[in-house]
């Protein structure tokens, strides 16, 4: 490059910080603006009286698609980053009082699987040879890590057919167990990245391919320490980061970015990159005359993943009954997952995933006490559900299930902090449409050609990166924009390495 360009980058979210480390270590010169006081977006740390939560994501898989991040400035990621296995990955607790600890070992996911179908416990190699082939495709073949152009599309249908992918992951799997147990173990995997099982396409099956062969993961101090390691090597390689800055207007000039606003203070980029969520990017940061193709109405109408009701709790007694991580799976999977997506109404009945850090980690809890979340899918705010009355009742009711129907006893009095969250803050936190904590649903016609692109379709040195663009949806896929999107940046700029 003659002459250094300068690139801003809207929000630090995964996508916006891994973004920024490949341009910087490129040349480029990069600054992140984030409205919020710390960088991390969803991945936001949570500190009460020394407990320690984190906000969001808590699963750290595919550790060789974040090496990658590191590879790309010539580090190492092992010198920013230690990464601690899990074992088991997760428990699922059934409704019947039957579990599973889900797991990497091929012998022991078999004898579990076999208590509950013997029949299935023989197909789980051939499932996960199948998930591997779609792996395959997707990363080892590269369609996730470069934008995927109409013509890769096509190449990729006589494969897509032969793997059905345009089945939705829960048929997929049906093809291979009988057991209800069995078929939600490998199938409920897309609702970690805001995918509805029943119609997400079999592609993101891939999922338990990753889980099994490249573990599941912690990292010392949670979460949040993954996003320290990528800003202090954002900032050692020059970049830089404008927190409690709210970009307020994408500044475009004959159908080219040319900055952006913050308030009334205009900053110049040669490129400029939103890591927001897509919706909020398209509505409220680009005046409706420059959008032909990501008109309002078009914008308005795709689909967005659910939410999430969270509860943060520390408390001064420990409950060995919750793994570091754990579900709770109510009796109800289909109905309840068509209560969520399509009626968005509040159900009576609720399905919980369970964040326990200090079970791995005893320094996110003081006095030998427990640092836990709950989160219960919910419906996004298209559901009209009245957050402000239900927030506390809900609670209520979620605290009672775990004391008295899941056991886990005097919950209530060993509680010495708690905090709940609900789809009104996710829509205040990150600016997120609808309040869907996972951005744009990853179905089929949102998947891959269908998915808003890595370069604007309507905006010259505009680009997207993190879930809502290709491939996106969850950590992995979040990181992977970032290569996809550097890949669209250094093509338009004619340095593909
Ligand atoms: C509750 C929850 C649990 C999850 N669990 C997992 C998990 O276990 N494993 C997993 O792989 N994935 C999980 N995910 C998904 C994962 O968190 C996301 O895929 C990932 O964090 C998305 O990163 P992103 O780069 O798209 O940006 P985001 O995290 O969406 O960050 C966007 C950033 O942009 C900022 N921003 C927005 N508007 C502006 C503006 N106008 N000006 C300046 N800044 C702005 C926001 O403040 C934010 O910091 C979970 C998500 C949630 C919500």
């Amino acid at each position: 490059m003659n002459q250094t360009k300068k690139a801003i980058i809207i929000g630090s979210g995964f996508g916006g910080l891994a973004l920024g480390i490949r341009l910087q270590a490129r040349g480029f010169d990069v600054t992140i603006f984030e409205k919020n006081e710390k960088s991390g977006g969803h991945a936001y740390p949570l500190d009460i009286n020394g407990y320690k939560f984190d906000m969001g994501p808590s699963l750290i898989t595919a550790p060789d698609i974040i090496q990658d991040i590191f590879r790309a400035a010539n580090r190492k990621m092992e010198d920013y980053l230690k990464l601690i296995p899990l074992d088991p990955y997760y428990r699922i607790y059934f409704h019947d009082g039957t579990y599973i600890d889900y797991q990497g070992d091929t012998r022991a996911m078999k004898d579990q699987m076999a208590k509950f179908n013997s029949e299935d416990a023989e197909n789980y190699e051939r499932f996960i040879a199948y998930a591997g082939k779609l792996h395959d495709a997707v990363i080892n073949k590269g369609l996730g890590k470069r934008p995927f152009t109409w013509k890769a599309f096509l190449k990729f249908i006589p494969k897509a057919m032969k793997l059905w992918v345009p089945l939705p992951s829960y048929y997929a799997v049906k093809r291979f167990f009988k057991d209800f147990r069995n078929i939600f173990t490998f199938s409920f995997n897309t609702l970690f990245i805001g995918g509805n099982p029943f119609r997400t396409p079999s592609v993101y099956l891939m999922i338990p391919y990753l889980e099994k062969s490249g573990g599941v993961w912690y990292t010392m101090g949670g979460m949040y320490s993954f996003v320290e390691a990528l800003e202090t090597l954002f900032l050692e390689l020059g970049g830089k980061i404008q927190t409690n800055s709210e970009v307020t207007e994408i500044v475009v000039e004959n159908k080219t970015a040319r900055g952006v606003n913050t308030g009334d203070q205009f900053y110049q980029a040669d490129i400029v990159i939103s890591n927001a969520h897509f919706a909020h990017t398209q509505l409220d940061l680009i005046k409706p005359e420059h959008r032909s193709k990501w008109n309002d109405r078009r914008v308005k109408k795709m689909s967005y993943s659910m939410s999430a009701f969270i509860l943060y709790i520390g408390s001064r007694k420990k409950y060995p009954k919750l793994r570091h991580h754990t579900l709770i799976i109510a009796k109800r999977y289909r109905d309840l997952i068509y209560d969520i997506f399509e009626r968005k109404i509040l159900a009576d009945d609720f399905s919980i995933y369970a964040h326990v850090p200090s079970r791995t980690d005893p320094g996110m809890a003081p006095n030998d006490g427990e640092s836990m979340y709950f989160l219960i899918p919910v419906p996004n705010l298209a559901g009209h559900i009245d957050w402000e009355k239900a927030k506390h009742p809900f609670a209520e009711k979620v605290l009672n299930f775990l004391e008295y129907e899941f056991g886990l006893e005097n919950l209530r009095d060993s509680i010495e902090v708690s905090k709940i969250i609900t789809p009104l803050d996710f829509e205040k936190h990150a600016n997120n449409y609808l309040g869907s904590a996972w951005g744009l649903e990853p179905k089929l016609t949102q998947t891959a050609s269908f998915r808003p692109q890595n370069r604007s379709e309507d905006i010259k040195n505009l680009y997207l990166v993190g879930t809502s663009t290709h491939p996106g949806a969850g950590i992995p896929g979040t990181l992977l924009t970032s290569e996809a999107t550097e890949y669209a940046i250094m093509n338009d700029f004619q340095h593909v390495g």
